[in-house]
C-alpha cells in the first residue's frame, strides 16, 4: 500500500517528515500513516510539473491519449484490489466500489484518452485575404483538490481532461482518503507517464491545499468540496488571477408527482440519498412529495430504508457502509438534533445501528425527517449523509418553488408519467443537472457541475476539455499584401 507523496515520478517522504493517520471507518483502526505535504512539498511538485509541461504539451495528442488508455486498461486489470482499497479507506460498500467506482474511473480515463486527439480548433470566416484559426492550447500547471467522498472516481474526473488537453497536474487528495489516488499514481508510473506530468501531494487543506490554490506558478485550480472552502479557494487564487473551477455542495430536490410510477420512484429516491451513505454532492437530499401520494410513499419508503443492510463495507452483502470519518459522523448526527429543535418529525433512523459488531465504526442508520417548512435548516443546509428531508406540495408551481428555494443548484430529479410536465419542470429547475424518472446517472460524456452556490465550470464531456484549454487566435495575411495604413 503506497503512503508517500508522488513527486517528479518518485514516491518520497514529506520534506518536514510529517504523517497523517489514515483510519478504517468500519472500526476506527489505523490503516497506515500517509506522508503529509506542506508548502515545501507543494512547491517541489509544482516545479516538477512545470519542468514536465513543455514536453508533455508538445507530445502528439494521440500519444497522450494512448497513455490514458493504457491507464484505463491497468485499472481494469487491477479492478478488484482497487475496489478493496477504496472500500477500506472510504467505507463504500464493496459491491458499489466493484460495480461503480472502479469501472467509472476506468471509463473516465478511457473517454478522455479517446478525446485527446479529437479536440479540434476552428476557422473563423473573417475578411477576404486573411485566415483566422483558433487553437485550443493547454493552460499549463493545474492544481486539483479532490475530497474524500469519491476519491478514486474524482481523481479520474479531474486528471482525465487536464492530461488529455496537455496540462501537467499537481493533485491533492483528501488526507482522510488518499490511498486509491496514490495507487493510481503507481499505475501511471507503470504504464509510462513521464516523470513530473502528475504529482500527488496528500496533506491538510489549510496547508497543502491553501498553497496549491495560491501558488503563483499554478495557472488553474479545480476544486471539489464545500462552498465555504470554495470561497477561500477563490480568494487564494487572486494573486496570479488563476482560473478557478468549483464543484461545491448541493441540496438536490427530488420531486415525486402524483402520477409517478411509485415503485420506481421509491427505489430511485432511496438510491438518490442512501448511495454512498448520502455523501454525495448530487444526493437527492430533499424529497418533495405530492400531498396525494405522500403518505403511501412514505410508508413504503420508510420500510425500504429500514431494510437496508448496514455493515462492514468489505462484506459483499452490505448495502450501506459507515460514514467516512468520525468528524463527519458527528456533523451528520448534529443535524438530527437540529431537526428536532426546529420541530422536524424524525420518521426513521437518526441513530447508530444496534449491531454490536459496528459499534466502533462511523455508522448511522438511514434517516428520514419531515421538515416543518422549506426554510428549516434541514431543508436548506447540506447534511451530506444518509439523511433525507421530506417536504410536501399541492401544485406543480409549489413543487418548483420548493425545489428552487435553496442557494444551491447541482443535482435534481423528478418522477412523473406526464411528458410535458417532465420537460417543463426540468427546464425550470435551477440546477446543473436534472434526472427524469431516474437519479444520479453520470457518464464521462455528459457535463457535470452546478449553478449558484454549487459552483461553476464543468467536469466531464467536451466542456471539461474546453475548461482545461485556452483559445489561441492566429491571424494570417494570406495574400501577403502590405497593410494600407502607412503605405508610402
Ligand atoms: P472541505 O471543503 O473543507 O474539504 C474539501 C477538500 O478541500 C479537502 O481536501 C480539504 O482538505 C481541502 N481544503 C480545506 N481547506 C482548504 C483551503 N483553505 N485551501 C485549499 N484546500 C482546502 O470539506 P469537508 O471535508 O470539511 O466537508 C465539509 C462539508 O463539505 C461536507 O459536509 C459537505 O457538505 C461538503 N463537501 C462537499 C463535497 C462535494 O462533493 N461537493 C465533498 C466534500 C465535502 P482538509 O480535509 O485537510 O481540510
Amino acid at each position: 500500500m503506497q503512503n508517500q507523496l508522488f513527486i517528479n515520478g518518485r514516491f518520497v517522504d514529506a520534506a518536514e517528515g510529517d504523517t497523517i493517520d489514515v483510519l478504517n471507518p468500519h472500526d476506527g483502526s489505523l490503516i497506515t500513516k500517509v506522508a503529509a505535504a506542506t508548502s515545501t512539498d507543494v512547491d517541489l511538485a509544482v516545479a516538477a510539473a512545470e519542468r514536465a509541461f513543455p514536453r508533455w504539451s508538445a507530445m502528439a495528442a494521440a500519444d497522450r491519449g494512448r497513455l490514458l488508455l493504457r491507464l484505463a486498461d491497468a485499472i481494469d486489470a487491477n479492478a478488484e484490489s482497487l475496489a478493496q482499497l477504496e472500500s477500506l479507506d472510504t467505507g463504500h460498500p464493496i459491491r458499489d466500489s466493484r460495480a461503480l467506482d472502479v469501472p467509472r474511473t476506468a471509463a473516465c480515463f478511457r473517454y478522455f484518452g479517446g478525446m485527446a486527439d479529437k479536440l479540434q480548433g476552428s476557422v473563423i470566416p473573417v475578411e477576404t485575404g486573411f485566415l483566422n484559426y483558433v487553437q485550443r492550447a493547454p493552460i499549463g500547471v493545474v492544481g486539483q483538490i479532490v475530497p474524500w467522498n469519491f476519491p478514486l472516481m474524482f481523481t479520474s474526473w479531474k486528471m482525465g481532461p487536464a492530461l488529455a488537453a496537455g496540462n501537467t497536474v499537481v493533485l491533492k487528495p483528501s488526507e482522510i482518503t488518499p490511498l486509491s489516488t496514490l495507487r493510481i499514481a503507481e499505475l501511471m508510473a507503470e504504464v509510462g507517464f513521464p516523470e513530473g506530468v502528475v504529482n500527488i501531494v496528500p496533506g491538510y487543506g489549510h496547508t497543502a491545499g491553501q498553497r496549491l490554490a495560491e501558488h503563483p506558478r499554478v495557472r488553474k485550480i479545480a476544486f471539489t468540496g464545500s462552498t465555504a472552502t470554495g470561497r477561500r479557494i477563490v480568494e487564494a487564487s487572486q494573486g496570479n488571477l488563476k482560473r478557478v473551477q468549483l464543484e461545491l455542495g448541493g441540496k438536490g430536490a427530488n420531486i415525486v408527482f402524483d402520477d409517478a410510477k411509485l415503485d420506481a420512484a421509491i427505489n430511485g429516491a432511496a438510491w438518490a440519498i442512501f448511495h454512498n451513505q448520502g455523501q454525495a454532492c448530487i444526493a437527492g437530499s430533499r424529497l418533495v412529495l405530492h400531498e396525494r401520494i405522500a403518505d403511501e410513499f412514505l410508508d413504503r419508503f420508510i420500510a425500504l430504508a429500514d431494510s437496508i443492510r448496514i455493515g462492514n463495507p468489505l462484506d459483499a452483502t452490505t448495502e450501506m457502509g459507515p460514514l467516512t470519518s468520525l468528524q463527519h459522523l458527528e456533523r451528520v448526527k448534529a443535524y438530527v438534533d437540529v431537526a428536532r429543535e426546529q420541530g422536524g418529525h424524525v420518521m426513521a433512523g437518526g441513530a447508530a445501528p444496534s449491531d454490536p459488531s459496528l459499534a466502533k465504526g462511523y455508522y448511522v442508520r438511514p434517516t428520514i425527517v419531515e421538515a416543518r417548512t422549506p426554510q428549516d435548516r434541514i431543508a436548506q443546509e447540506e447534511v451530506f449523509g444518509p439523511f433525507v428531508t421530506v417536504l410536501r406540495f399541492d401544485s406543480d408551481e409549489e413543487a418548483l418553488q420548493i425545489a428552487n428555494s435553496t442557494s444551491y443548484g447541482l443535482g435534481s430529479g423528478l418522477w412523473t408519467r406526464d411528458l410535458s410536465r417532465a420537460h417543463r419542470t426540468a427546464a425550470a429547475m435551477e440546477a446543473g443537472m436534472c434526472w427524469i424518472n431516474c437519479y444520479k446517472r453520470v457518464n464521462p460524456g455528459s457535463p457535470f457541475g452546478g449553478v449558484g452556490q454549487s459552483g461553476y465550470g464543468r467536469e466531464m464531456g467536451y466542456e471539461a476539455m474546453h475548461d482545461y484549454t485556452e483559445a489561441r487566435s492566429v491571424w494570417v495575411n494570406v495574400d501577403g499584401n502590405v497593410p494600407p495604413h502607412f503605405r508610402r
